[in-house]
């Protein structure tokens, strides 16, 4: 077992550049989810906290120098960050395993995969902020101009709380906007830690603010602050909704990365051991609570029932243990609600007469029983109408559902609200792009799953958001368009005699 503390000093907030308690001095508890025991004290903030932080944040960007510095001075100080981050990986990893359950090494994976993304953002912000110049029909100068959005909310949920932050944070902040942050509150350490280190690194004060509590208090007020320009939130695509209802007051910029329900279609032409294995590993990420997970993995008649066994066997045979554990690859859900609202998504299954071929149930034995463990579930013999098939469970559950053709596979794959991932297991290399390209989805995985990087455009189709993360795109996505015209050879004199007949 890794070693680290059981219980970290109370933590305060930063607003302004200082480190701060709640105005009204409440603080909430964080319980670490594999022993059940209190871990850490973080401030409870309210509404007049949060707007203490917009506040802050709207000074920087309008009084401070920021937003008019080049982006080589703000590369030099996200490369100092990153350098930071790249030492204290171990560190933030262990925090953040204590807070959510989801096992050590997962975490480094994750801090690992998006944690390039500050370096990333400052060696291509350079070219997309150069002027472009357009040549048009007529003799005049036009020249298109990308610019910040002001200041940016940003709000994370609690599955891989450095990767989230990751994805969003550092294009934000290279391109000149300042940032008030809200970490979900079961997982606020790796935000806190990064404000360390920013402040460390000599980041002009207000420019990066960061504030816990309720979801329902801070994010409903930076959705509904008019000194908010743009927010940019990941989580329940109902939560996502009421986001866009309480943005609507200054029509804010919104981009959303919501929820998913990914089908992973595994055709016959794939080895029985094989199909299994990518089965199991689609939802092996995070204790199976990640926005991707193929949860609905979709086999091929003739191989569905060796696949459905071996995936049982395989899955069913997985170390759940404590997060801090190199041997887990399950750890705990992240709170006893989210255990409990898992257990029941395994009750509709069993009532609605899919197969239980594994698990299903609360662990309890030993040194789990005071955690919030459940035994990694396949059910088969699912029907894509069942509410397992249908809605997010985001836990280690896994439901096979079988079809014949690849245009059955395809139809069943797209009968969902969501389009965040899905996948094509095929040895066929044109059915698989085939395949991909008639996915309504915005991340494909074929022959692998997991796959992201901060080069690669990161986003979803239908309810699962709006808008894209990483790569260029997710720098863009925090900028606006300014489009100038500049007239240096009379054309305007010549239409001014048009339109004003003299
Ligand atoms: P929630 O939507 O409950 O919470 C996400 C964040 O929003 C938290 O910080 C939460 O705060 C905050 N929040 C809650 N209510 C409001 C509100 N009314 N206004 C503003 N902010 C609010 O999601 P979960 O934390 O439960 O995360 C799981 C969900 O996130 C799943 O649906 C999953 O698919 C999705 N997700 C999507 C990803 C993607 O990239 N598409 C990636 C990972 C997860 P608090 O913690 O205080 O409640």
């Amino acid at each position: 077992m890794v070693k680290y503390k059981e219980r970290l000093e109370e933590q305060k907030v930063f607003i302004d550049g200082e480190w701060t308690t709640a105005s009204k001095g409440d603080t909430y508890s964080i319980i670490n989810p594999s022993t059940g025991k209190t871990f850490v004290e973080c401030q409870k903030c309210d509404v007049e906290d949060t707007k203490r932080a917009i506040d802050a944040a709207r000074d920087a960007f309008d009084n401070g120098p920021w937003p008019n510095m080049s982006i080589k001075e703000r590369s030099e100080i996200l490369y100092k960050v990153s350098d930071m981050v790249a030492k204290k990986t171990w560190d933030l990893s262990k925090m953040d395993a204590c807070c959510n359950g989801v096992p050590v090494l997962q975490h480094i994976v994750t801090i690992l995969d998006m944690s390039p993304n500050f370096k990333y953002v400052c060696t291509r912000a350079e070219d997309l902020a150069k002027p472009n110049r357009i040549y048009g029909e007529f003799p005049i100068d036009q020249i298109v101009l990308r610019e910040q959005d002001g200041v940016v909310a940003l709000i994370t949920p609690w599955n891989v709380p450095f990767w989230q932050m990751a994805l969003k944070l550092p294009a934000a902040l290279i391109s000149g906007n300042t940032v008030v942050f809200k970490p979900a509150s079961q997982t606020p350490l790796s935000a806190i830690e990064i404000a360390r280190m920013f402040e460390r690194a000599g980041l002009p004060k207000g420019v990066f603010d960061v504030v816990t509590g309720p979801g329902s208090v801070v994010g409903a007020e930076m959705a509904k602050s008019e000194k908010v320009d743009h927010i940019a939130f990941t989580g329940e695509t109902t939560t996502g909704k009421d986001i866009v209802k309480n943005a609507i007051g200054n029509l804010k910029k919104v981009t959303l990365e919501l929820g998913g329900k990914s089908p992973n279609i595994i055709f016959d032409d794939f080895p029985v051991e094989e199909a299994a294995r990518m089965a199991a590993m689609g939802v092996s990420l995070a204790n199976g609570e990640e926005c991707f997970a193929g949860t609905r993995v979709l086999v091929q008649d003739k191989i569905y029932k060796e696949v459905a066994k071996k995936t049982a066997e395989i899955y069913g045979s997985l170390n759940v243990g404590n997060a801090l554990s190199l041997k887990t690859n399950i750890g705990p859900l992240v709170t006893e609600e989210q255990m409990n609202k898992v257990l029941g998504y395994i009750e509709s299954g069993k009532e609605e007469g899919a197969t239980l071929l594994c698990g299903g149930y609360r662990l309890k034995e030993e040194e789990l029983k005071d955690g919030f463990f459940i035994a990694p579930t396949v059910f088969s013999d699912v029907r894509n109408d069942m509410k397992i098939a249908r809605e997010e469970i985001f836990g280690p559950v896994i439901s096979i559902i079988p079809f014949s053709t690849e245009e059955e596979a395809i139809k069943i794959a797209n009968d969902t609200i969501y389009g965040l991932a899905g996948g094509v297991m095929t040895k066929d290399k044109e059915r698989a792009i085939r395949v991909a390209r008639r996915i309504k989805a915005g991340n494909i995985f074929v022959n692998t799953w997991h796959m992201t990087s901060s080069d690669m455009p990161f986003g979803g189709y239908k309810q699962s958001g709006w808008g894209r993360l990483a790569s260029e795109e997710g720098i863009k996505e925090f900028t606006q368009i300014k489009s100038i015209y500049a007239d240096w050879h009379g054309l305007t004199k010549w239409l001014m005699k048009a339109m004003l007949l003299h």
